[in-house]
């Protein structure tokens, strides 16, 4: 799945099956993803963080989600204005569409990660505020569709919305983004209950979702050792002449059956 090409070329040659690919998975996104605002956040890290080969796979989960999360689905995402530019393209199957998504998930790559890393911490990042707010403005810019139901019964929704064509496949992202500050801004929620985010700063300078508060200076163990190795290397020494130690301890167990011998000095 992860050699999904972006090049035109081999499109052409593949089109079909590469398409259909796409769309099966996207169509199965839709229906499956539940999207919880946890699996969002993992998502927006997912995408922000992914290299070449997981670009066009991260973006597509995280635009499928972020639609289905303001009722949408994946028509919706073919009418976005990023990916049909005329507005006349009657095709709206957005697994047809993945040469206009490729370039689209590199280009949008970079912003986004910015945006994360200043909500991470805005206070740190300030300088990151203008350029953020920008695009959050994308997701400040959704027209709903409102419509009553007229065969309404208990099970049913009273009204049912959906988006208008958004301006770009982001905008129900960067909506989501909005959601989240607007728990802190305007309900008084705390900062680092409604913005999970950590940056590895000190190790691989990814995004990541914390799980626990005070606990978002490294994505996982694996950068924290490497980073307490790097401070400590006479430590990391004094640690491996310690394993070798109990290494000939545990040799001399072994060929003797028994712990070494130790002289007991008598008392007088
Ligand atoms: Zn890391």
């Amino acid at each position: 799945m992860a050699e999904l090409a972006l090049d035109e070329d081999e499109l052409d040659e593949d089109k079909n099956k590469k398409a259909k690919a796409v769309l099966t998975r996207v169509q199965e996104l839709a229906r499956t993803i539940n999207p919880g605002t946890r699996q969002i956040w993992s998502l927006l890290t997912a995408y922000a963080n992914a290299d070449d080969a997981e670009l066009l796979l991260t973006f597509l989960d995280l635009i499928t989600a972020c639609m289905a999360r303001i009722g949408g689905d994946t028509d919706d995402l073919g009418l976005c204005q990023d990916v049909n530019p005329a507005g006349t393209d009657p095709d709206l199957d957005i697994g047809n569409k993945i040469s206009v998504l490729g370039p689209l998930a590199k280009k949008y790559q970079p912003d986004l990660y910015r945006a994360l890393v200043w909500l991470s911490d805005p206070r740190a990042h300030r300088e990151g505020a203008g350029q953020a707010a920008k695009r959050l403005a994308i997701g400040a810019g959704i027209q709903m569709e409102v419509t009553g139901n007229t065969s309404f019964k208990d099970d049913e929704p009273v009204l049912y919305q959906w988006p208008s064509s958004c301006q770009s496949v982001m905008s129900p992202v960067y909506k989501f983004l909005l959601d989240q500050i607007a728990r802190r801004d305007d309900n008084g929620e705390s900062l680092q209950d409604v913005i999970p985010l950590g940056v590895c700063w000190e190790g691989c300078r990814r995004v990541f979702v914390y799980i626990r508060k005070g606990r978002k200076e490294f994505c996982n163990n694996t950068c924290r050792q490497d980073h307490w190795n790097h401070l400590h290397p006479g430590a990391r020494k004094e640690t491996m002449k310690e394993n070798r130690k109990t290494e000939k301890r545990r040799a001399a167990i072994q060929m003797h059956g028994r712990k070494p011998f130790r002289h007991r000095v008598k008392p007088f």
